[in-house]
């Protein structure tokens, strides 16, 4: 009928505007190249903030004693207590726990936020069994992996550029996120002290070197995405303090926010900026008439105002959102779901990155999960098998696009460590290993094939060969408490 080629019409566009072949990947990675060297030239040189970690020493593996880790950063927290052994007991004991955070804390004041956070730490820190064991007279020290752009002003301070991801909290931006955690510790009476701060990449990082030499970079897939690498400390041109003794420093990219014009954005990716927390800066007065916002006017502007876009196209917070806008759009124009728009379907963020993977991964035979998963969530009952293969379709491409945009990320960082071909030390090949963590890539498996297919596409079969993806799950935590053992107080 004339609505199911109105439904095929809009697939075929979104398929278009969502296309990356090859040939666009490779700009996209230039791209990023292009702009990781302009971001590190000077300060705000680049959308990519490329951010000075003060981390220039990474784990070595003969930290000893008791850490703690606060991880906050997405919807949860985690805290977390290690017992470290140095070089022959590594990690002796490890324990922690993971909290919710109340959604209307998200977006509530500093103060509770961080009250919330501290008074759960100290419940945690009130159970330390005796496996674990701090010397007499010592103060418990914390690393404290904040997961939100930050400027460092010091391995142990640091102030909030933005809030991302949902979180929207009045009057923290700006200020010392390691002075309002330490606050809040106080105000539970806890003695215990921040000695580092770091973003989940960077303890991704410091936690898959602990485990692995061969750790040069570190990405995030889950919530948000970002990527850290380590880089040549004279190779930061803004960089003006002491060259660090290893000539190194780890450096927060905050890739979230990178954009080109090489990147396919659709007009649902538009909508769903516009509309987010954290929009794009504000380029149209709400008084300025439609045809004002002409569609090319829209491109324009937006290539140069969206906000943590890359973020939006890729990662697990904004996937199921872009699914939801393209199916209200094949309602309201293709009546797919029938004569009249099933309500819930226009409730933004109601489906969410994991009921779309499990959609995608449907196996069976007549797609029962896409079927039962649209029931349940979106209000939607009896829908034939075409239906449900065009919502398979639609996920097929979202998910793809944000994977291979991934790869092309990652392809980037590699060329811009020089990386990117096929390396001997000697006659041994040198093997370069990404530290991978976040939800979306441990759990959504045609996101994460997708991604490795295409960057092993991308690299040619002798740089694959020397190249590794390793799944470091939750290894931020432990990497903020080691490096909270290596900045402690008492060395
Ligand atoms: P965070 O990024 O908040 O630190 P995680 O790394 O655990 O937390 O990632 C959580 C995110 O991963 C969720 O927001 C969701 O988008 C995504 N995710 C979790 N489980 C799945 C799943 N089964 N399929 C797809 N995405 C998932
Ligand atoms: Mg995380």
């Amino acid at each position: 009928s004339g609505r199911w080629a109105r439904a095929m019409e809009i697939l075929k566009e979104l398929e278009e505007n969502c296309a990356t072949p090859i040939g666009k990947l490779r700009q996209v990675a230039d791209a990023m190249t292009v702009e990781m060297l302009a971001g590190l030239a000077s300060e705000g040189g680049s959308k990519l903030k490329m951010l000075i970690s003060y981390v220039d020493n990474l784990p070595k593996g003969d930290e000893t004693g008791l850490f703690y880790a606060l991880d906050l950063g997405g919807t949860n927290f985690r805290v977390l207590r290690v017992q470290l052994g140095g070089k022959g007991g590594r990690v002796v004991k490890q324990e922690f726990e993971e909290v919710s955070i109340p959604p209307n804390l998200m977006v509530g004041s500093s103060s509770e936020l961080f009250d919330f956070i501290a008074a759960a730490l100290a419940k945690f820190v009130a159970s330390e069994g005796e496996e674990f064991h701090l010397p007499v007279g010592r103060q418990r020290e914390l690393g404290f992996t904040f997961s939100f752009p930050v400027k460092q002003t010091s391995i142990s301070s640091g102030t909030l550029i933005k809030w991302t991801k949902g979180f929207a909290i009045n009057g923290t931006v700006g200020e010392d996120v390691v002075a309002e955690l330490t606050k809040a510790i106080e105000r539970q009476g806890l003695d215990m002290r921040v000695t580092a701060l770091v973003n989940d990449t960077i303890g991704t990082l410091a936690g898959g070197r602990y485990y692995d030499n061969d750790v040069v970079a570190a990405v995030i897939l889950g919530t948000g995405t970002n990527a850290a690498y380590v880089e040549h400390a004279q190779a930061i041109p803004k960089w003006h303090g002491l060259l660090p003794k290893s000539g190194k420093m780890v450096i927060n990219m905050e890739w979230g926010n990178f954009r080109s014009s090489h990147l396919p954005i659709t007009e649902y990716d538009q909508a769903l900026d516009a509309e987010s927390l954290n929009p794009g800066e504000q380029v149209f007065s709400s008084s300025t008439s439609l045809s004002t916002k002409n569609w090319l006017f829209r491109l324009i502007c937006n290539l140069f105002f969206y906000s943590q876009i890359f973020e939006k196209l890729i990662s697990g917070m904004y996937l199921g959102e872009i699914v939801r806008r393209v199916l209200l759009k094949m309602a309201e124009e293709a009546a797919l779901f029938g004569d009249s728009i099933p309500p819930k379907l226009e409730v933004q963020f109601i489906l969410r990155t994991p009921d779309m993977s499990a959609m995608h991964h449907d196996t069976s035979s007549d797609l029962r999960v896409v079927g039962t998963k649209l029931k349940d969530i979106l209000g939607i009952s009896n829908t034939s098998l075409k239906t449900r293969k065009l919502v398979v379709k639609v996920c097929d491409i979202i998910a793809k696009r944000g994977a291979r945009l991934a790869a092309a990320g990652i392809l980037g960082v590699l060329k811009k460590q020089g990386r990117d071909t096929a390396l001997r030390d000697g006659s041994d090949m040198q093997r370069t290993v990404i530290a991978m963590d976040g939800g979306l890539y441990e759990h959504y498996t045609i996101f994460s094939n997708c991604l490795e297919t295409t960057l092993r596409e991308m690299l040619g079969e002798e740089a694959t060969a020397s190249i590794v993806i390793k799944l470091a799950s939750d290894g931020s935590g432990i990497g903020a408490a080691l490096l909270a053992a290596s900045h402690s107080q008492y060395l």
